[in-house]
């Protein structure tokens, strides 16, 4: 259809609307004009605290100043996350945002590692990693060094209600227009299907030319409404609950997210300035609801500090997230668990994407196609790094892991894991928004030590090669010393 898109409405404004609604109006500019409707009754998911590095990205796109940010939306620093008894019932692994060692030209660090018999202890790997020193620490701040090897990228744990005002207030600054109200009936054109307007239980009817659905498990537009379907994925993830409930905030305030393996699932602890966020992910078919909330009760820190919420959940992804007039974003476009913290991020990529395919002189078939093929990618490859985590266990106390263990997981996942085997050689998928560092840690972590190293390690002579490991290991421990704690470091902030 040939019709030029001058308004875009946005309906629903979770941390999902108000990304759009910021994101488009700041990358747009008077291109078009945007309204975001959304309805404080039926109210937010009100989970989503954790986070991965590329936010910073958003943030400083959108001109947010860090401080204010960490300040308003009570955010804490996130190094990694912590992943307990997910390999075997006591041993823990990090997958941090850091890189481990420094790799010479064309071979990863690690099979430097493996030539010097390191990798069979995996507890060697990251001593070479900055981002875990000073997780296991508990130290924070900017290191302003130009020698790469010293970078240690961080991300967020914040509170996502806030941090929706706070994008809210940012978009309303731009020009995006709000309007609260409950939609009760969608108009779409008889010819094209093309939406054509939200009408709202006042009666008002807000038209536009394309349409962002953002309304969250509803998924209002793109399924009730246009029918999309769903590619069902729970076959490999098979958690489909969760519950979640805050508590008091610990003394200490981890710059971690906890991931912390049960008995048919997992639980999350994300600390935060004023509380803590904890949640339990879990089967249905292999936990009762009852059991459920008694393990989460029983294994928080701190005292509960609301009622815990149950949340029912459905792995898998929309066939298209673009969809005639619609394009879906956030929980309406698919879900993934948030053991890596992926939705946040998939918000912000699918605006991005959006923005560089938008119709501006009309949706078309090729800027559709190319805009699902993407996204098609990107939730896929998430998808095989999230099985890694499950498939690859050693736990022997449930069936639910046991069935983990034995299930028949995609290709390309096997192929992956194969490679990594045989001798340590990773690759990155085109765009794989995880880069080799993450599924190094997460392979090792979960106990898949290659049988093998790239010959390019023997580069150099065993002495050089020792040598070289021991030089590294003292660079990234030197700044350790001088780092404050998270704590005082958050202080800091603000007093500033
Ligand atoms: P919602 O927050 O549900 O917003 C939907 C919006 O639509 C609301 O404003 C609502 O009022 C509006 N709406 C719906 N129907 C109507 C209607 N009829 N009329 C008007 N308005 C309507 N992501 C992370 O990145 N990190 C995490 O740690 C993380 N943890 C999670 C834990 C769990 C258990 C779950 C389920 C998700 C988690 N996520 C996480 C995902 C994250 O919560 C979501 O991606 C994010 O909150 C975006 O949600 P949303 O805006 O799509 O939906």
């Amino acid at each position: 259809m040939s019709h030029t898109i001058k308004k875009v409405v946005i309906l629903g404004g979770g941390t999902a609307g108000w990304i759009s609604a910021a994101l488009l109006k700041k990358l747009l500019g008077s291109a078009v004009s945007i309204e975001l409707v959304e309805s404080e009754k039926i109210g937010t998911i009100g989970v989503g605290e954790a986070t991965i590095p590329p936010i910073q990205h958003l943030n400083n796109v959108l001109g947010i100043n860090e401080v204010e940010f960490i300040r308003e939306t009570k955010a804490t620093i996130k190094l990694a996350i912590k992943f307990e008894h997910w390999k075997t019932q006591g041993h823990s692994y990090y997958h941090s945002f850091g890189a481990v060692g420094k790799s010479p030209a064309f071979c990863h660090f690690h099979h430097l590692l493996k030539r010097d018999n390191q990798l069979e202890n995996d507890e060697h790997l990251w001593q070479y990693d900055l981002n875990y020193l000073c997780a296991e620490a508990g130290k924070f701040a900017k290191i302003n060094s130009k020698d790469p090897i010293l970078d240690m990228p961080y991300a967020y744990h914040f509170d996502a209600g806030l941090y929706a005002k706070f994008l809210r207030k940012l978009s309303e600054k731009m020009g995006v227009v709000r309007k609260e109200g409950i939609v009760e009936q969608v108009k779409q054109c008889n010819e094209s299907g093309f939406i054509q307007a939200l009408k709202l239980k006042s009666g008002q009817e807000i038209t536009g030319d394309f349409f962002i659905d953002c309304s969250g498990i509803a998924a209002l537009l793109i399924q009730k409404k246009l029918n999309t379907g769903y590619e069902d994925w729970s076959h490999w993830l098979r958690c489909d609950r969760a519950i979640a409930v805050p508590s008091e905030r610990a003394e200490t305030t981890l710059n971690y997210t906890r991931s912390i393996a049960h008995e048919s699932g997992w639980q999350w602890s994300i600390p935060l300035q004023h509380r803590n966020g904890n949640g339990l992910v879990y089967s249905s078919n292999y936990c009762s609801e009852d059991k459920a909330m008694d393990l989460l009760m029983s294994n928080l820190e701190g005292k509960a500090i609301a009622d815990p919420k149950i949340i029912k959940f459905q792995t898998g992804r929309r066939y298209k997230q673009w969809n005639k007039n619609v394009v879906a974003v956030g929980l309406s476009s698919g879900f993934l668990e948030p053991l890596e913290s992926t939705s946040i991020h998939l918000i912000q990529s699918a605006v991005v994407r959006l923005v560089h395919l938008f119709p501006h002189h009309g949706v078309n078939d090729t800027l559709v196609t190319e805009y699902n093929k993407q996204s098609a990618v990107e939730y896929d490859q998430i998808k095989d790094f999230l099985i890694l985590h499950y498939h690859v266990n050693q736990r022997e106390n449930s069936d639910f892991w046991r069935d983990m263990r034995n299930m028949d997981i995609p290709d390309s996942l096997r192929h992956k894991i194969e490679i990594f085997k045989e001798n340590g050689r990773l690759f990155r998928d085109q765009n794989d928004l995880f880069l080799e560092n993450s599924w190094l840690q997460v392979m090792i972590g979960q106990g898949i030590v290659p049988r093998d190293y790239h010959p390019l390690a023997n580069n150099m002579s065993l002495a050089q090669l020792q040598a070289t490991l021991k030089k590294i290991k003292e660079i990234k421990q030197e700044p350790m010393s001088k780092l404050p704690s998270h704590d005082d470091f958050l202080k800091h902030i603000m007093k500033i």
